[in-house]
This record gives structure tokens, sequence and C-alpha cells, in this order.
């Protein structure tokens, strides 16, 4: 029996426990996920089979995804660190020293005494040779309390942000906040830096332009369409236009590489709107939201990605759909749809 931790949003949990259900059921494992309501965190419990394979692609719910070697209890406060050193050296050496906690109050709380933690432990890690930077996997301690908690590992060359997050600092020229959703999308979907291939975009509900920002600081020629009015100094200072138009009904003069939408309505709508784009050719990459409904939110998602997929599945063989519910995402999943052929 061998158990894995996966951190969520706080209140995603039984979605995240779908999720891992179906998923791991794909890949031939079974077991159970085991979690309370608001905990920020699932633990599955594998009885059969390897779903290590979610490692490396991810989940939608799940922030991350991780084995755990043990658990502890009742660190004694005068030397933690003396009674997980024996799991330590077991399991070492690590390329990086992960401390978590979930994305909850009580876990936040923790910050102070990880950060005192940390101090103490990375030194004693360094100097017995367990921390060093060529190692291939990296440690993660998850802690509940400042007494209980999980030792996991994971592969150094997959990248995973500690405690799942992706923190971002909002540039004081963003025209807005959600400006920090597409940097983040772009960075889980494709890495640093200017996305391959892509150079010129549509933004489908526009205003006032975060997301048009983030793509012309990348180099993106990008069209703006939206009945709102884009930050004046986005115009004048970048390669960005903006058309004054209804997201549904307008279309390209020619063919783009990207479209992105982050226009706020009915899901089912908004995925058939990128449906279109994509199968008529108007852009070979889609990056757009997905509301989500207040109930059953994995399961109608889930139909829906499935509904778009078998949807491309004829005009455009060999399409990648990828989605993640994101740091800066709220009652909302974020979709990449790649067309074009590996
Ligand atoms: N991504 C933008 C940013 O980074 O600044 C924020 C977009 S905001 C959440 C949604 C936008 O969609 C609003 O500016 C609204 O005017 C626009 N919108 C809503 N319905 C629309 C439609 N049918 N056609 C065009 N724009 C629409």
């Amino acid at each position: 029996e061998e158990m894995f931790l996966a951190l969520c949003r706080p209140g995603f949990e039984s979605d995240l426990a779908a999720e891992l259900t179906d998923r791991c059921a794909e890949l031939g494992a079974s077991g159970y996920p085991r979690t309370s309501d608001g905990s920020g965190y699932v633990l599955w419990n594998n009885l059969q089979g390897n779903p290590e394979a979610l490692l490396q692609t991810g989940l939608v719910f799940g922030r991350s995804f991780y084995p755990l070697t043990a658990s502890f209890e009742d660190l004694p406060e005068q030397d933690r660190i003396g009674a997980l050193w024996p799991e330590l050296q077991l399991q070492g050496p690590f390329s990086e020293l992960f401390l978590e906690h979930a994305d909850t109050n009580a876990g936040r709380e923790l910050a102070g005494f990880l950060r005192g933690f940390r101090k103490a432990l990375e030194p004693k890690l360094r100097k017995a040779g367990l921390l060093r930077g060529n190692a291939d996997r990296r440690l993660h301690l998850f802690f509940d309390d400042s007494r209980h908690g999980h030792v996991g590992l994971s592969p150094s060359g997959i990248p995973l942000p500690e405690g799942g997050l992706t923190r971002l600092r909002l540039s004081p020229e963003a025209p807005s906040r959600s400006a920090l959703k597409l940097e983040e999308a772009l960075l889980r979907f494709v890495g640093r830096g200017k996305p391959p291939g892509l150079h010129t975009a549509v933004d489908l509900g526009a205003a006032p332009g975060g997301w048009s920002w983030q793509l012309a600081r990348l180099g993106l020629k990008v069209t703006g369409v939206d009945h709102g009015k884009l930050a004046p100094a986005l115009l004048d200072e970048y390669p960005v236009r903006h058309v004054s138009g209804d997201a549904f009904t307008w279309r390209p003069e020619r063919p783009v590489d990207l479209v992105v939408c982050d226009v706020v309505d009915k899901p089912a709508r908004t995925a058939a709107l990128m449906q279109k784009w994509l199968e008529q050719g108007w852009a070979r990459v889609a990056l757009f939201n997905l509301k989500l409904p207040m109930s059953r939110r994995y399961r109608e998602s889930q139909a829906l990605l499935e509904r778009l997929a078998s949807g491309l599945e004829r005009q455009r063989p060999g399409t990648l759909i990828q989605a993640a519910h994101l740091y800066h995402d709220r009652e909302e999943i974020t979709v990449w749809v790649d067309t074009r052929a590996p």
C-alpha cells in the first residue's frame, strides 16, 4: 500500500478526489481517496497498480501530486529534526527542500514556524551531503501542524512550485490583476519565455487589457476585442490594437496563431466558441477560462473537455488539451488547446 498527496484549493477536495479516482482507474491503479472538506489536500491510498504517470501529466484540480514515504506524528518540540533524521538519511540526497502546508488559514499560520524550521534543517542537510543540486529527487515535508505531517518525494526533473503555489508579482504596469492568471497559465502549459511558434494573437473580452499586455510583453502582436476600452498606455506602448466588437461574432481577417478568451459566460458557450475558432483554422492554439458550475464541478468540466476533444478529433487530430485549476483561478479552470500536430 502506497500513499500519495495532492494539494488543491480548499473547498475543491471532493472534485480532486473524483478526478484522482478517474485518472488512477485509467492507469489501471486502484485505491481510494481520503480527505476532509476544506482541508486543502487529498491523500490517495493506492492499493494496486501504479499512478505515478500522474506526476508527469499533473491534475486539473491538483496543485501537486507526489508519493509519500512516511508520515510523522507527535514530533518532539525540542528535536523535530532528530526524529525525522533517520527517514531523511534513508531517502536522501535531495535537490531541494520543500516545506509545505495546505492553502488554508491553519496552514498559512505555519509559515513562521516553517521559516525557522528551514533555517535549522537546511544547513544540517547540506553538511550531511543530503542536499545537493544534482540529486534526482526533491524532498517534501508537508505539515498539518508543527508536529504532524508527511514526508514525500518528487522527481527533480518535473517542475513543481513549493506548496503547489505559483506566486507571481503583479507589475505596476499591468492593466489588470488578470495579467497574473495568464502569466501563470503560460508558465504551467508552455514554461518560461516566449511560447514557441506563437507570433500573433486575438484576445476576446480583452478589456482593460491584462492578458493582451502579458502577450504583447512576450512579443506577440495582439488584437483585443471588447466593447469596453483597453488601457491607453497599452495601446501606445505595445503592439496591441483594439477592436470594438462582440467576442461571439467577431472574426479575424486572417488566421492568427493564438486565440485567448476571458469573457465570463456559460462554459459550454465559451468552449463551443473556442472549438469553432480551432475548427475553422482562425487560430491554431486557444487559451481560455471555463467558469465552473456550482456543483459537480469536476464532472461537469470533465464532460465539457471531453466534448471539446471529441469535437476536434476529426478535423484536428492530434490536438493536445490541458486544463488546470490555477492558483489565480477561483470558480473557473484554465484550458490550453494546441491543434499543432507534434
Ligand atoms: N482578460 C482581461 C484582462 O486581463 O484585463 C479581463 C477580461 S474581463 C474578466 C471580461 C471582459 O469581457 C470585459 O471587459 C467585458 O467587457 C468583456 N465581454 C463580455 N462579454 C463580451 C462579448 N460578448 N464580447 C466582447 N467582450 C465581452
